[in-house]
């Protein structure tokens, strides 16, 4: 069985790993030149060293234990029983793409996706040499579309593309006050329906941002922000990300079930954080499950649309919010519910959800007063 992969990033690749290791002929193009897409610090849960059996030392820029939450007048620090891991894109493509190729996956840069066409069984993928500018047409029996938040191979299959938020982040020397183990969160409704975040990269250097409505939004408030806190950006960051929806993450973009698509190209984000590396993985893991063993994709991706839909439920609510429901969270975590949130990851909620409700009963009634407010 030969399998194309359009996207030599986190998604496609760990796909091209797990179906190169069970023998599958598999080939990953990217229009990309090389392997050096945009930098970008990212911040993950341990769970991507339970799925990577571990994540190896050296691509761990840091581990940070604590959560420092700010809202208008209140905060809190939890002390995560899984520290997350800082990681840089561009290290972690590198490190999938060596994994790749050594389960035997064929790596083809500077090609373009242009589209497919189905032929009883087999897919013809057109793509573009961008090189020579030539076409090609290269038979397949499955196509994999690994191609991000605009992905080709999903709009080829006449879907309409997701939803979009934009993320802006900036690495600025890290600040007296700041701990290389604690990254800190701000709630500031009047700014961002999400929050502005500090990373901490290392003892001197850490990564700050927001999410807004789009880019040039994102990099207006976040330039803002720098200013009001004197920070001076040593590098920007920043681009779209797919948001998931009721319906989205389904996967599979054809009735015959050989074209499917992955990680970004599929929405396959929590839009509680907006982070999209461990639902990537764990779609790319749901894929190969489905192509090996001749499974349903859709039902193979059953756990992660859950975790995913839960995340867009809080996301519902959240959104909602202003400043002083902020205020009433932040006031609620202690106790039971704080041990929770430290005990669980944001890649869990759908161990963890149930449990915070049944230890602190006045979230349902936030919540539901945050809802019942934003309809009149
Ligand atoms: C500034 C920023 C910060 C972020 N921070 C975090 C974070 O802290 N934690 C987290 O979990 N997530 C974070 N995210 C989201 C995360 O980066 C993405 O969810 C993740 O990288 C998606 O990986 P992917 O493999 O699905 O797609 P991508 O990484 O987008 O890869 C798509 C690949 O497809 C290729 N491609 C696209 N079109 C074509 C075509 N037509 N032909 C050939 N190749 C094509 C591209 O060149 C690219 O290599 C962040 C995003 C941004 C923008």
């Amino acid at each position: 069985m030969k399998v194309i992969i359009i996207g030599a990033s986190i998604s496609g690749l760990h796909t091209a790993t797990l179906l190169a290791k069970q023998g599958i002929d598999v080939e990953v193009y990217d229009r990309m030149n090389a392997l050096d897409g945009p930098s970008r610090t990212l911040i993950v849960t341990g769970k991507i060293s339970e799925v990577l059996d571990p994540l190896p030392e050296e691509m761990v820029l840091n581990q940070v234990k604590y959560l420092e939450l700010f809202s208008r007048s209140r905060s809190a620090r939890l002390e995560l029983s899984y520290p997350d891991l800082v990681v840089e894109r561009r290290q972690l493509v590198e490190m999938f793409a060596r994994m790749a190729k050594e389960a035997g996956a064929r790596m083809i840069l500077g090609h373009r996706f242009e589209g497919f066409s189905q032929f009883g069984r087999k897919v013809v993928v057109t793509l573009r040499d961008l090189q020579t500018n030539e076409a090609k047409q290269i038979s397949t029996d499955i196509l994999v579309g690994a191609d991000g938040v605009q992905s080709a191979v999903s709009t080829a299959a006449s879907r309409n593309g997701h939803p979009v938020t934009a993320l802006a982040q900036a690495r600025v020397a890290l600040p007296e006050s700041g701990e290389r183990d604690a990254y800190r969160v701000w709630f500031d409704t009047n700014q961002t329906k999400y929050f502005y975040w500090l990373i901490p990269e290392s003892d001197r250097v850490a990564a700050v941002g927001l999410i807004a409505d789009d880019v040039p939004q994102a990099q207006a408030r976040l330039a803002e922000f720098l200013r009001e806190r004197h920070f001076e950006a040593i590098e920007f960051q920043s681009a779209v990300v797919p948001m998931h929806q009721f319906g989205s993450a389904e996967g599979t973009v054809d009735p015959g079930r050989h074209v499917f698509v992955v990680g970004d190209a599929a929405a396959q984000v929590k839009v509680t954080t907006v982070g999209g590396v461990v639902p990537g993985i764990y779609g790319a893991k749901a894929l190969a499950r489905a192509i090996l063993d001749g499974r349903n994709y859709r039902k193979e991706l059953g756990g992660l649309k859950m975790e995913l839909h839960l995340h867009l439920l809080v996301r519902h609510v959240l959104n909602r919010f202003r400043d002083h429901d902020y205020d009433e969270l932040i006031g609620m975590l202690d106790g039971e519910l704080k041990e929770i949130l430290q005990e669980w990851t944001r890649d869990e909620l759908t161990q963890s959800l149930l449990r915070m409700i049944w230890a602190e009963p006045r979230l349902i009634t936030l919540g539901a007063k945050v809802f019942l407010r934003s309809l009149f």
